[in-house]
């Protein structure tokens, strides 16, 4: 009986490991950014996953001629199919949470920064000024948009894209996943041992990383000035615009990360704090009992996490003895 035994563990692991999902990994470029795949299954969801990524940005893009978002800003209406309606409703929704710090219209501004498409210059104060009249979301009823207004689903489209795409993972059967859509991040389940998976929040002064967060089907989704700007004058001008302002936010923060379990929600916070700063994030996060936790790295480098991430937050290289303020709900 005891000579069985190793030869019975043999074929349980071979019959363990033919049937165990395999790990298959995909990069490519889309939405403006690298986006990197991993997903314990079949090749077949690498391929729907992409396709469901261009398509919605296909649908969601301002820049492209054919898609929904750039027919309603030129249109002030338009035919809008579910993903590009839902995402906007769910959005107006995120603005309206943060009381405008996230908000869709501020495009005219992001576009005469020229964020949208790589031709940065520094408008004139009456430039902004005379853009910011026509800036408010408040103002989008029945998904219609006033004369002169644009929107911009940029903020949020990398977080819905995760969610659709976890979606799709759940009804091709995968446990298993990770994901890194730029900024965006989400991990599926747990890795296939059952750990839980270890993401990396980078450092927004260099190309190191801060930390690491031990999550399980949970969004992890950043937002900084490191992320896309530009240089004149010696001065840095970044691509998350203050809508109040119309220049790119101010706030003492370099970099928010938000975690929680909607990958649009936490993209849509991730802009949001980074705009409104630490101590009117962290009065938001409490007053409204956000589900989310948040890491906020303010510029002369201090960390905050919220209570949520106590044990699994993990400062990494030269932030490993760094002090973190750990905040609760009070
Ligand atoms: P994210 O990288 O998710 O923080 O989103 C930044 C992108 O959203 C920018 O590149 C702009 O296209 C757009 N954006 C910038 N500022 C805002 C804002 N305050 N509200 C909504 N969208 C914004
Ligand atoms: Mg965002």
């Amino acid at each position: 009986m005891r000579r069985a035994l190793p030869a019975v563990c043999l074929v349980l692991a071979l019959a363990l490991s033919s049937c165990a999902p395999q790990k298959r990994t995909a990069s490519f470029f889309a939405m403006d950014t690298f986006m990197e795949l991993t997903v314990y299954g079949e090749e077949s969801v690498l391929d729907d996953t992409r396709a469901l990524i261009e398509r919605l940005e296909g649908e969601l893009s301002v820049t492209d001629p054919d898609s929904e978002i750039r027919a309603l800003n030129q249109n002030g209406t338009a035919e809008l199919g579910e993903d590009a309606r839902s995402l906007l409703e769910r959005a107006l929704e995120i603005c309206a949470l943060t009381g405008g710090a996230l908000d869709i219209t501020v495009y005219p501004v992001v576009r005469a920064w020229g964020f949208t498409v790589g031709e940065y210059r520094v408008p004139e104060p009456e430039e902004i000024a005379a853009l910011l009249e026509k800036v408010d979301y408040t103002r989008i009823s029945d998904l219609t948009l006033p004369e002169g207004f644009m929107v911009d689903l940029g903020a949020v489209a990398k977080g819905r894209a995760s969610d659709e795409a976890v979606r799709i993972w759940g009804e091709a059967g995968v446990k298993s996943g990770l994901m890194s859509l730029g900024g965006s991040v989400y991990a599926m389940g747990t890795k296939p041992d059952g750990s839980r998976w270890r993401v990396g929040i980078r450092d927004p002064f260099s190309d190191g990383l801060l930390a690491a967060v031990e999550v399980e089907d949970r969004a992890v989704v950043t937002s900084g000035g490191y992320e896309r700007y530009f240089e004149e004058n010696g001065e840095r001008y970044h691509h998350i615009i203050d809508p109040k302002t119309g220049y790119p936010a101010r706030s003492g923060l370099a970099s928010v990360t938000v975690i929680g379990g909607e990958g649009t929600l936490c993209d849509g916070l991730s802009t949001a704090f980074y705009v409104m700063g630490l101590e009117r994030a962290l009065e938001l996060w409490r007053s409204a009992r956000l589900e989310v936790e948040a890491v906020f790295v303010t510029e002369d480098g201090e960390i905050t996490v919220t209570e949520g991430l106590e044990g699994s937050f993990e400062p990494l290289g030269d932030y490993k003895n760094a002090e973190i303020k750990v905040v609760g709900r009070g």
